[in-house]
């Protein structure tokens, strides 16, 4: 398939996403509604101009702080992250002994068992998920299980590309809860700690790349200065400057 996608098409990165996830759906990787969730994420992708945008790079430097200074970090992996992003969160892991959580909003066992398989072949430190022994107080059944080792315990846990309702209940858990989400206006976005409003493509190996650079000292002044809700409104408003430019009435 990749074949059939000219390198020198201008749509090209968009085009593999999109084959990664279908592929993905075909092999039971995802689930079909990750189809649509991608769907919506594009469209948000198309308005920033499908590059990381200033604030998300504030946003990305406050999520590697994060992670740094954590005590007990996880990673939540779920289908279309993982065919994603599989490969670079599997590097993170590695390189800064971070666990990754097999996560997921549609759950049955097969394809916990298949995403589960899938990330440990990119060899991370860790995969939890299938012992899901936990639950994620204030969330319905299959939705609250959770590795006792993994989410339920961390003070800090990326969870990109993830529903709103279980933000807010990692939340409430008193939990850091940094996400990676295209959408500012989703509950997601809203509800999570420090949110990256970027593709996720593009922000783990930014995350991953901070990480590697910063110091702890760093680390604690980068946190110390961010506030989610005015990086947020720095995205809307970075959305909005763009739209009067190509409107071209500003
Ligand atoms: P919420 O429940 O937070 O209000 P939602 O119901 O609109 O959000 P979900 O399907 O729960 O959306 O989660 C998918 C989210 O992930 C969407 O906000 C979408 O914009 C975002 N998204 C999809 N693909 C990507 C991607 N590649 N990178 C970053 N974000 C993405
Ligand atoms: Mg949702």
């Amino acid at each position: 398939m990749k074949a059939d996608i000219p390198a020198d098409h201008p749509r090209r990165g968009s085009l593999l996403a999109r084959e990664a996830i279908a592929d993905g759906v075909d092999s039971g990787l995802v689930d079909r509604t990750g189809l649509i969730a991608h769907g919506r994420g594009e469209a948000f992708d198309y308005l920033l101009g499908e590059a990381t945008p200033p604030p998300a790079m504030m946003a990305i430097d406050a999520a590697a702080a994060s992670l740094l200074l954590a005590e007990r970090p996880v990673i939540s992996v779920n289908g279309n992250t993982a065919v994603l992003s599989g490969k670079a969160l599997a590097s993170l892991s590695r390189a800064h002994r971070i666990p990754l959580e097999v996560n997921i909003f549609h759950r049955t066992e097969e394809r916990m068992a298949r995403l589960v398989r899938f990330m440990e072949d990119f060899n991370p430190h860790r995969v939890l998920g299938l012992d899901a022994d936990a639950t994620i107080p204030g969330l319905a059944q299959p939705r609250s299980r959770c590795s006792s080792d993994g989410i339920f315990a961390s003070d800090v846990v990326l969870v990109p590309l993830e529903d709103g309702d279980r933000a807010q209940a990692l939340v409430s858990m008193g939990k850091t809860v940094v996400t990676v989400d295209l959408n500012p206006l989703s509950r997601t976005a809203r509800m999570a700690s420090i949110t990256i409003v970027d593709n996720v493509v593009r922000a783990i190996p930014a995350v991953h790349e901070r990480m590697d650079a910063l110091s702890l000292e760093e680390a604690e002044e980068v946190l110390g200065s961010f506030v989610n809700e005015d990086n947020l409104a720095a995205s809307l408003l970075y959305i909005e400057e763009r739209l009067r430019a190509l409107s071209g009435k500003r």
